[in-house]
């Protein structure tokens, strides 16, 4: 937190020292993202990301978009447009705040190359079908998604204070569930941490973790308090499935 001199952000723990939520999903084919925060370019380059086939976006909050810029690499290197899937009130939102984008300009370098997609369903990225899971997140509703392929099942969730009964049934017989649990107080848009661990224990996946943690939580205390039903991951975290 900035401008914080909690015991968390003075915290000498690597596993204190958290970026915004993001996930990188890689199968035998492809590489997607979901979700560029403000963190994009720090994170890509921490933890050796090479390529992006795709970006998915759980909704245009500013510390779920802002590092988008940084997608021009990816689309430089890979000398192709890659594609930007959301719900098409995201797309709507990306298009108005990265409105440069697409412009005729300079050069493939100045500017990331994308296809901007509003999806209502599943897509298919070669052996993965992707598809957008609808939640409440304050008065909105937003996205999150489940990645399926090669027999497992993995879904993340970032933002979110609510799951409707729809979008549940999607959450049976996961290998791994990642769900927002925002910090130890109630909040109007998120989780509390009760909360998230309360529903990751009804959808009872083989790996549950929480994630969009602030600074009210140190990783060590808060993994010993939830023992071994939630792992409370940290950046960098690489799960193989
Ligand atoms: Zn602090
Ligand atoms: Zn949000
Ligand atoms: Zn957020």
């Amino acid at each position: 937190m900035i401008g914080c001199s909690c015991g968390v952000c003075t915290s000498t723990d690597p596993r204190n020292k958290r970026r915004r939520s993001s996930l990188y999903v890689v199968t035998e084919h492809k590489h997607i993202v979901i979700d560029t925060p403000p963190d994009f370019r720090d994170q890509v380059l921490s933890f050796g990301v090479k390529r992006v086939d795709a970006v998915f976006l759980t909704h245009p909050h500013a510390d779920h978009i802002y590092g988008f810029d940084d997608v021009r690499r990816f689309s430089s290197m890979q000398e192709e447009h890659i594609p930007v899937y959301g719900q098409p009130r995201t797309i709507k939102q990306m298009r108005k705040k990265f409105d440069y984008v697409d412009r005729i300009s300079y050069g493939f370098e100045s500017v990331p190359r994308v296809l901007f997609t509003g999806m209502n369903q599943s897509v298919y990225l070669d052996e993965v079908r992707i598809t957008p899971l609808p939640v409440s997140h304050g008065m909105d509703q937003i996205y999150g998604y489940l990645f399926e392929g090669d027999e497992k099942k993995l879904a993340y969730i970032p933002d979110c204070n609510g799951i409707p009964k729809e979008t549940f049934q999607y959450l049976e017989n996961l290998d791994v569930m990642i769900l927002d649990g925002l910090r130890p107080d109630p909040h109007p848009t998120h989780f509390s941490i009760n909360e998230c661990v309360d529903h990751l224990c009804k959808i009872n996946a083989k790996q549950s973790f929480i994630t969009h943690l602030t600074h009210h939580s140190d990783h060590h205390d808060l993994q010993e308090q939830l023992g071994d039903v939630v792992t409370v991951p940290w950046d960098g975290l690489e799960i193989e499935l």
